[in-house]
C-alpha cells in the first residue's frame, strides 16, 4: 500500500477546468508525481490523468473542453515507482473521487489495491442501494478510520466536499467572482483572484451545486489537525484555520531560539521550507542570517528516491554552498526536520569542506520518531534515524558540534494551537482503530 500526500481542488461555473487547471498548479508542491482532472460535457463524466507535473501529465487542451464543473488532484507517493493506476480522480461513470488521505482501516473492507477505490466503491454501493449521496457519504464517515479532506463531484453537477471528523488535512472554500471554488490550501484561491469564504470544518459535509451550499455535519470529536502542514507541507502563503503557515514557522524558529539557542555568527536555511523558521531564530538572537546554501533550479526531490545511494546523489545536484559566506565561521543551520536523515548529513559535509569552524544543527520540530498513517510520507521506524538514535548519536552521526530539536510542547506553544496532531513525534495515534504500529507498518510499508 502506498501512503500519501495530495491536493484537490474543484470549481463550480463557466471555465471550470481552465480554473481547476490552474489550481491544480498552485497545488502542485503537495503532490508531483500525477495529476488528473473529472468534468462533465455533455452529460458525459470525464477523466484524464497522467503522470508527472500538472503541465505533464494534462495536455493544456483540455482546458478548451466546455464544462461547468470539474474536480482535480496531484499525487505525491513514496514508493518510488509510480503508475497510472493510482493516479486520480478515481471515478466511474457517476461519481468521481479527488482524495487527500489515508484510510488506515480500508482493508477490513474487502480486497483492494487503494484506500481510494474503497471509497468509491463503497459510496457507489449505498447509492446503488438507493441511499442519497450524502447518506452514503455519513456512512463511509461511520466506518472509515483515518485522515480524509475530499472533493466528490457527481453527474448531477454537484461537488460535495468532505472534511474528516478529525480535520487532519486541509481543505477550504472560496468564491472567484460568483464561482464556488474548493482547494487544499486557500493560497491557491487567493493567487487565482478569489476569495476565501472557510475552512470546511472538521466532520463536516458541503453540498456544492451551482452557487448554492447545504452544510451538514456529524457529531465530532477531538480535532487534531495535522502539525506538519505548519511545519513543511503546506506553502507558507497559507493559512489553516485561521492560523497563518508564514507565522507559524516564524514562531517556530523565534521558539528554537529561546529554548535551543546556539552561540553562532551566522543562521543558514537549508531552502526552501525552513526559510521562515530561519528568520524567526535569527531575528531572535540578533544572529544574522546568510542564504549559504543555494538550492539548484528544477532539483529533484530527493526524499521520494527508492534507495539511500539514489537520494544522496540527488541531494548533491541540490544545494550548492557559498563558501565565502560559511569559511572560519561558526554556523547555525536551521531546517524544518529530519526524517531519515540524509539531507542534513550531505549539508555538514559540504559546510565543513568550505571551511566551517563549527556547525551546529537546529531543527524546527520534534524528532521523528513514528510513521504517518494519516497521509504524510514518513518511512517505517527503523527508516526514521531519530527512531532509534539520541541526539548526541545523531550530531555523531551528522558530523555537526551539536544539534537540538523542539519539544512537542513548545511546538504545540509555537504553532499557537493544541488541535494538532502529533503522531509522527509522540507515537499517539489520533485513530480510532488502535492497531498496533507493527500492524500497521506491515500493511502500509509491505
Ligand atoms: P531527510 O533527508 O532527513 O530524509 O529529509 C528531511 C528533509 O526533507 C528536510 O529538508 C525536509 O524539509 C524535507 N522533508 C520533510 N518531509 C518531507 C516530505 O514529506 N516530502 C519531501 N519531499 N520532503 C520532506
Ligand atoms: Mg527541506
Amino acid at each position: 500500500m502506498i501512503k500519501e500526500h495530495c491536493g484537490v481542488f474543484g470549481f463550480i461555473g463557466n471555465n471550470s477546468i481552465k480554473y481547476t487547471y490552474e489550481g491544480l498548479k498552485l497545488l502542485q508542491h503537495r503532490g508531483q508525481e500525477s495529476a488528473g482532472i473529472s468534468y462533465i460535457n455533455a452529460n458525459d463524466l470525464i477523466t484524464q490523468k497522467g503522470l508527472g507535473l500538472v503541465e505533464e501529465a494534462l495536455d493544456e487542451n483540455i482546458t478548451l473542453n466546455d464544462s461547468k464543473i470539474s474536480i482535480g488532484h496531484v499525487r505525491y507517493s513514496t514508493t518510488g515507482k509510480t503508475s497510472l493506476k493510482e493516479a486520480q480522480p478515481l471515478s466511474n461513470e457517476k461519481i468521481s473521487i479527488a482524495f487527500n488521505g489515508t484510510i488506515t482501516n480500508y482493508f477490513e473492507f474487502g480486497k483492494y489495491s487503494t484506500d481510494t477505490e474503497f471509497i468509491l466503491d463503497f459510496i457507489d454501493k449505498d447509492i446503488k442501494e438507493g441511499k442519497s449521496i450524502v447518506s452514503a457519504i455519513k456512512h463511509f464517515m461511520d466506518i472509515a478510520d483515518g485522515a480524509y479532506s475530499m472533493l466528490i463531484m457527481t453527474k448531477e453537477g454537484e461537488i460535495l466536499a468532505v472534511r474528516d471528523p478529525k480535520g487532519f488535512r486541509p481543505l477550504v472554500m472560496g468564491k472567484i467572482g460568483q464561482n464556488l471554488v474548493f482547494s487544499s490550501e486557500d493560497s491557491a484561491i487567493k493567487q487565482l483572484g478569489g476569495k476565501v469564504i472557510r475552512d470546511i470544518k472538521p466532520g463536516e459535509i458541503i453540498r456544492a451545486k451551482n452557487s448554492e451550499i447545504v452544510s451538514e455535519r456529524i457529531e465530532n470529536s477531538r480535532v487534531s489537525t495535522c502539525a506538519f502542514e505548519y511545519i513543511y507541507f503546506s506553502r507558507a502563503d497559507s493559512t489553516i484555520d485561521n492560523i497563518s503557515v508564514y507565522e507559524a514557522r516564524i514562531k517556530l524558529g523565534e521558539v528554537l531560539y529561546d529554548k535551543h539557542p546556539a552561540n553562532a555568527d551566522i543562521v543558514v536555511p537549508v531552502p526552501d521550507s525552513s526559510r521562515p523558521i530561519a528568520i524567526g531564530f535569527s531575528r531572535k538572537g540578533k544572529i544574522p542570517l546568510e542564504e549559504a546554501l543555494i538550492r539548484t533550479i528544477a532539483s529533484k526531490r530527493s526524499f521520494i528516491m527508492p534507495t539511500n545511494d539514489k537520494r544522496n546523489e540527488v541531494i548533491e545536484e541540490k544545494f550548492g554552498v557559498v563558501e565565502n559566506a560559511v569559511r572560519d565561521k561558526r554556523i547555525v543551520l536551521i531546517d524544518d526536520s529530519i526524517v531519515r536523515g540524509n539531507t542534513m548529513k550531505r549539508i555538514v559535509s559540504f559546510i565543513r569542506n568550505a571551511g566551517a569552524k563549527e556547525v551546529h544543527i537546529r531543527i524546527g520540530s520534534p524528532p521523528i520518531k513514528f510513521p504517518c498513517y494519516m497521509g504524510i510520507d514518513f518511512p517505517s521506524r527503523k527508516e526514521l534515524i531519530a527512531s532509534s538514535k539520541s541526539e548526541n548519536d545523531i550530531a555523531q552521526y551528522m558530523g555537526a558540534n551539536s544539534i537540538e530539536y523542539l519539544t512537542v510542547d513548545e511546538m504545540i506553544k509555537a504553532i499557537g494551537r493544541e488541535t494538532l496532531c502529533t503522531a509522527c513525534f509522540s507515537g499517539i495515534y489520533p485513530l480510532r482503530n488502535r492497531y498496533p504500529i507493527d500492524k500497521l507498518e506491515s500493511i502500509f510499508n509491505g
